[in-house]
């Protein structure tokens, strides 16, 4: 039977043309597809569904990646991959978010867009979507068994893990890398998979999560940062969660007032992520006295996490409602590959 994958429309630079202004704003799928005509030569068939009005990824919030999901959902059974068409700003958080909102997945999830429209001389936008349709539809050639069974993100000539994956470039073509893990399958000639990276779970039944708590903060420290705007932040009545973007391997300011406002947030039941500002490397709590004391605090070191990975991860895990010490317990396991834990 022919190979069919579901292509989720949602927005983004690729399905873009210039409004009478020169600005790029979002077109339909139907007007792409004739920019496409590619998508009729491929050896499967490619269904279509906007997942509502096609929007700039800017505009993209919580409730589109529970709607995400829940198509998936409404699918799965229908199709033998997904892809879904995305504006690159905040492609990164939801292949992310979609990582942890669908459990035991076990077929293809492709985040894939372009940085120039279908309808530009020099766009990327067929040559992404074609090849992330083609990962989309990948089997083992031995066993015929799901090549990628994961949400990934396909850019410019690499698969990489959607939950690893960070937007670097807004001029060049290669958009996105993923700095502390390899890349799942790169595209040349030939598409060749790289299986040892690839997260193989035993087969169990998809279990899709719907909800996230978004009572979350961000906060990336600098030389400078004030108790005053510290405080502001982290005394929100209602917050409950706050990813700490610290200095190198998680390394923070050691004045007593920064302690003190870290451990009354804790005592409240804030659940606290430490995350590096380095794209590159790890935070190791304990490295260094200037984090030693993070430990103790109850501030969970977020190893080798993305910004994008981690504040969608504590948006999921306090959406499943638990106390903080298990919301801190679930926040240090690797859940979806987001992590590589020591
Ligand atoms: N602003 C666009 C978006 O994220 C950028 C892009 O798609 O490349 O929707």
């Amino acid at each position: 039977m022919e190979t069919s994958i579901l292509v989720i429309y949602t927005g983004g630079t690729a399905g873009m043309a210039y409004n009478k202004r020169g600005e790029l704003v979002p077109m339909n799928f139907e007007q792409i597809r004739r920019k496409m005509p590619e998508l009729r030569q491929l050896n499967m068939a490619v269904e279509v569904v906007n997942l509502g009005e096609p929007i700039d990824s800017s505009n993209v919030m919580p409730a589109d990646w529970l709607r995400m999901a829940a198509l998936i959902a409404e699918k799965y059974d229908q199709y033998d991959g997904f892809v879904v068409l995305h504006g690159t700003d905040t492609m990164a958080y939801s292949a992310a978010a979609l990582s942890f909102l669908l459990e035991n997945l076990g077929k293809t999830v492709v985040f894939t867009g372009a940085q120039v429209p279908v309808g530009g001389i020099r766009t990327d936008a067929r040559r992404n979507l074609v090849t992330a349709l083609e990962m989309a539809a990948a089997r083992h050639p031995v066993g015929n068994t799901v090549r990628v069974p994961e949400v990934c993100l396909f850019f410019n000539d690499l698969l990489i893990r959607g939950n690893r994956a960070k937007k670097v470039e807004s001029q060049q073509y290669d958009a996105f890398r993923s700095e502390n893990y390899p890349p799942l399958a790169r595209a040349g000639i030939e598409l060749a998979f790289h299986d040892k990276q690839i997260r193989l779970l035993p087969a169990s039944k998809l279990h899709v999560h719907q909800r996230f708590d978004e009572r979350v903060a961000l906060i990336r420290l600098f030389p400078g940062l004030s108790e005053r705007v510290l405080r502001a932040q982290l005394e929100l009545d209602d917050l409950r969660g706050c990813v700490l973007e610290t200095y190198g391997s998680g390394n923070a300011p050691t004045a007593p007032w920064f302690l003190n406002c870290l451990r009354e947030a804790s005592d409240r039941g804030v659940v606290l992520l430490n995350v590096s500002q380095c794209e590159e490397g790890r935070v190791l709590q304990g490295r260094y006295e200037t984090s030693a004391y993070l430990s103790d605090l109850g501030i969970v070191g977020g190893d080798d996490i993305t910004v994008e990975a981690a504040i969608t991860k504590l948006m999921f895990v306090l959406g499943l409602a638990l106390e903080s010490t298990q919301s801190r317990r679930l926040m240090a396991q690797d859940l979806r590959g987001e992590i590589t834990l020591l």
